[in-house]
């Protein structure tokens, strides 16, 4: 395996929680991950994995209307963002946007493209799409610590 980027596929939505545990496993503060496909490709799910993997049994809502969700957890911090309905990128110039990009908490962004050029560039950028009745991920390091952690996990 390369660890600037791999193939994965998961068969049900088990295998997508399964490999958000794993995620979980290697994400650090400071550490932004971009998640990109259509609605229904599972990235909410995946997330859900990641926050599972962090002790986390709570409800994972789909933050499509509220834009974010923050959860305080005992290892890190973690924003879950989703870009969907966003319409005017200048609002992440507030501070309550770079306050999460600070370095001090992972952020899980769905929806990326719709943040426009105000996000910063995503250390890991996985793609999902729906596929013979389950889903192929793309996985790839777009930064060194991206790459880092991708060395990290344990597939
Ligand atoms: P998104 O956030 O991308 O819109 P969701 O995470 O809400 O998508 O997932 C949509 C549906 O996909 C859910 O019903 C979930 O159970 C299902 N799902 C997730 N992963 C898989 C998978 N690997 N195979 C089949 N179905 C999956
Ligand atoms: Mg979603």
């Amino acid at each position: 395996m390369s660890h600037d980027g791999m193939q994965l596929f998961l068969a049900d939505e088990s295998a997508t929680l399964e490999f958000g545990r794993h995620l979980s496993a290697i994400v650090e503060p400071g550490l932004l991950i971009a998640l990109r496909g259509d609605l229904g490709a599972g990235k909410t799910t995946l997330t859900r994995g990641v926050l599972r993997g962090l002790g986390y049994d709570g409800r994972v809502k789909s933050p499509t209307y509220t834009l974010v969700e923050l959860y305080e957890l005992s290892r890190l911090n973690l924003y879950h963002f989703d870009f969907y309905r966003f319409n005017d990128p200048r609002e992440l110039g507030d501070a309550g946007f770079r306050e999460a990009f600070n370095g001090n908490a992972v952020c899980i962004v769905e929806w990326p493209e719709r943040a426009g050029d105000f996000l910063p560039v995503p250390d890991i950028d996985i793609g999902l799409r729906v596929e013979r009745g389950g889903r192929s991920v793309l996985l790839a390091a777009e930064t060194e610590k991206g790459k880092l952690c991708l060395t990290r996990l344990p597939l």
